[in-house]
C-alpha cells in the first residue's frame, strides 16, 4: 500500500527508504489514542467512607433527604419582627428573648415585640423579617431600627429554596470533589458507591537501574521513572505496586506471567526499543498479550507498545523518563478516565510563546512552561530540554504541547493542545 511512495521519490537513498519504511509502519498519535480508548474496561464498584472519596467517580446519585435548607433559616444575626409593624412606622421593639441556632423553634408572643435571632436558627413563628445588628441599636432590652430601608421578609433563607427534598443533587458518573463531599455530608451519606480503581503494577526494566537508597556504581543509575509514574498516577487516585525486571528473558517471563494475572493494568518502562536486550515485545506476545500497536509516530515515546489480554492492559513505555512520563499523561490518563466512567476531559489549549521548528515527520510533544498570556489565555513557552533522557527539564516545565506532524514550522501565536502535568 505504501510501496508507490518509494517509487515516487527517486532521490531516496537506501537508508532513506528504510527510514521511510519505519515511519510508514508506525501508528499515528490519533490512531494510538483511538485504540487505547477502544480498549478500556470497568473494574467494578465499591462503597467507601465519604471522606476518602475525593477524586473518585460516583456510581450513584445523591438525593436531598430533606429540603435544602430544611427550615426557614435566619441568615443574619439580629432581631426578627413582623414587617407590618415596621411599615406602620414602629422603630423601637421590646426584646422578648433569644432564638439561638440549634435551639427548637420559638414563637413571638406579642406581635409588636421582637426576638433576637442568630444565623442558622429557625425563624421563630409569628415573625417574618430579620434586621441585622449593624442596623440596630440595642439598649435596655429594646432594639431600635436605625434605617428606613427594610424589605419585607429579608434575611431569611427559605426552606427548600435551594433544593427540594427528594431531588437529585449530584449525578452518577461525576468526579467527586470537595463540593460533592459537602453535599454527601449534608444528606447523611457516610458511605459512597464509587468505581473501583484498577489494580496497577508499575514495572521498571534494565540492568543499569538501582534503588533510590543505593549508591550507583559508575555504570548504573538510580531508577527514577517508575517513581515519577507512580507519583503522577497517585495524583489520579492510583496506588500502584512497583516491580523491577532485569534484562533477562527467563526472569522477565517468570515475573510478567504472574503480574499479568494479578493486575488490571501494567505500566512498564524500558525494554521496548531496538536494543539487543529489549525483550519485552517478544515476551509479552509469547505470554499471550495481544499487541494492539508498537511504535507511534511521535517524539518522545516512539517505541510505545500497547496490548492486552482478557483481563490486563499493558502500557509498555520506552524507558527514557520524559518518554514514559509523556505517554502516561497522553495515553494512560484518558484511558483511566474512560475506564472509570468519566467523560473525556475538556482538552486544554495554549498559545505557542515563540516560533519553534521541528523537522522529523512526527507529532512532537514540546515541553512548555505555562504563563498567563493575553486575553486570559495560557501561553506555552518552549523549554525543550536535552531530549527524552533529560528528566531535570520536567522540573522547569508544566505541560506537553502537542505539535502536529506533517509540518516543521510552528509560529508564535498559534494555538495547540496541551497536556498539563502540574
Ligand atoms: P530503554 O527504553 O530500556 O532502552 O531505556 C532507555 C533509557 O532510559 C536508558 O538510558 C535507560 O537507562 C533509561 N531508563 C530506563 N528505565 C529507567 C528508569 N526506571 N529510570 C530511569 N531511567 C531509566
Ligand atoms: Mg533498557
Amino acid at each position: 500500500m505504501w510501496l508507490p511512495l518509494f517509487f515516487k521519490n527517486p532521490n531516496l537513498t537506501l537508508s532513506g527508504y528504510k527510514r521511510q519504511l519505519i515511519f510508514l509502519k508506525m501508528t499515528s498519535v490519533e490512531q494510538a489514542t483511538k485504540t487505547v480508548l477502544q480498549n478500556t474496561a470497568s473494574f467494578g464498584e465499591e462503597r467507601i467512607p465519604f471522606h476518602q472519596a475525593t477524586g473518585r467517580v460516583l456510581c450513584e446519585g445523591l438525593y436531598a433527604d430533606r429540603d435544602f435548607p430544611p427550615f426557614d433559616r435566619v441568615s443574619m444575626d439580629g432581631i426578627t419582627i413582623q414587617f407590618e409593624y415596621f411599615k406602620k412606622g414602629k422603630r423601637v421593639f421590646k426584646i422578648e428573648g433569644l432564638q439561638a441556632a440549634g435551639a427548637p423553634q420559638m414563637t413571638l408572643q406579642k406581635d409588636e415585640n421582637c426576638l433576637e435571632v442568630m444565623t442558622g436558627a429557625m425563624l421563630p413563628l409569628n415573625t417574618d423579617t430579620v434586621i441585622r445588628y449593624e442596623d440596630l441599636e440595642i439598649r435596655n432590652g429594646q432594639a431600635t431600627i436605625l434605617i428606613d430601608e427594610i424589605k419585607d421578609k429579608q434575611n431569611i433563607h427559605r426552606k427548600g429554596t435551594d433544593r427540594a427534598a427528594g431531588s437529585l443533587i449530584v449525578r452518577k458518573g461525576c468526579k467527586i470533589s470537595a463540593a460533592e463531599i459537602g453535599v454527601a455530608a449534608t444528606v447523611g451519606k457516610a458511605g459512597l458507591l464509587v468505581s473501583k480503581m484498577p489494580k496497577v503494577a508499575i514495572i521498571s526494566t534494565g540492568d543499569e537501574l538501582v534503588e533510590v537508597n543505593e549508591k550507583p556504581q559508575a555504570h548504573q543509575i538510580r531508577k527514577s521513572n517508575v517513581h515519577n509514574l507512580a507519583a503522577m498516577a497517585g495524583q489520579w487516585g492510583i496506588t500502584a505496586d512497583l516491580f523491577h525486571l532485569l534484562d533477562e528473558k527467563e526472569a522477565i517471563r517468570r515475573i510478567l506471567s504472574k503480574v499479568l494475572v494479578e493486575y488490571d493494568a501494567l505500566l512498564m518502562s524500558g525494554g521496548v526499543s531496538m536494543g539487543k536486550l529489549d525483550f519485552l515485545p517478544e515476551i509479552l506476545e509469547e505470554l499471550g498479550v495481544k499487541k494492539l500497536f508498537h511504535k507511534v509516530s511521535q517524539r518522545p515515546g516512539k517505541p510505545f507498545w500497547f496490548g492486552r489480554t482478557e483481563g490486563a492492559f499493558v502500557f509498555a513505555f520506552p524507558g527514557n523518563p520524559v518518554s514514559s512520563f509523556m505517554c502516561l499523561n497522553r495515553y494512560f490518563q484518558p484511558w483511566l478516565r474512560a475506564s472509570l466512567g468519566l467523560s473525556p476531559f475538556a482538552q486544554q489549549y495554549a498559545v505557542l510563546g515563540k516560533d519553534f521548528s521541528f523537522k522529523p515527520d512526527l507529532t512532537y510533544f514540546l515541553q512548555v512552561k505555562l504563563e498567563n498570556g493575553k486575553d486570559g489565555k495560557w501561553m506555552g513557552m518552549p523549554l525543550e530540554g536535552k531530549g527524552s533522557g533529560d528528566l531535570a527539564n520536567l522540573v522547569e516545565t508544566d505541560a506537553f504541547m502537542e505539535l502536529p506532524k506533517g509540518r516543521d514550522k510552528f509560529k508564535k501565536g498559534e494555538v495547540f493542545p496541551v497536556f498539563v502535568y502540574r
